[in-house]
């Protein structure tokens, strides 16, 4: 489900508005986890717009948290090359599950705002 989900994401071009609906709707649905989301319903943006806010650090589920230092990862987003890096500012790793798929999400994200810019 989750494979269907991003492939549909990423083969069809839609602008944050109409993205940001559709996944609401998937996620209501229970097609659609919050971690695969492209856009961010708290904010209202692409997910690797506003994943620096405070708002997506969790030490329970362990998004954006060093559980070794109890501290917040800082985000690298670099639009030119599409990549995005999440450390930990102390001891520089502060990996998890789920820090890695919001990643994952950040990329994909990034990739699909490009998309809808192009075809803008
Ligand atoms: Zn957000
Ligand atoms: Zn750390």
């Amino acid at each position: 489900m989750t494979t269907t989900t991003c492939t549909a994401a990423s083969t069809r071009v839609r602008s944050l508005p109409v993205l940001l609906a559709t996944e609401d709707d998937a996620e209501d649905m229970g097609l659609l986890a919050p971690d695969d989301r492209l856009t961010c319903h708290v904010h209202g943006r692409w997910i690797h717009q506003c994943v620096a806010s405070p708002a997506h650090v969790s030490p329970v589920t362990r998004h954006r948290w060093c559980r070794g230092c109890r501290c917040e990862l800082s985000v690298a987003v670099d639009e030119l090359s599409q990549t995005v890096a999440m450390t930990c500012p102390r001891c520089g790793r502060g990996g998890s599950a789920a820090t890695a798929r919001l990643t994952v999400a950040c990329r994909a994200s990034l990739a699909a705002e490009r998309a809808a810019r192009r075809a803008a």
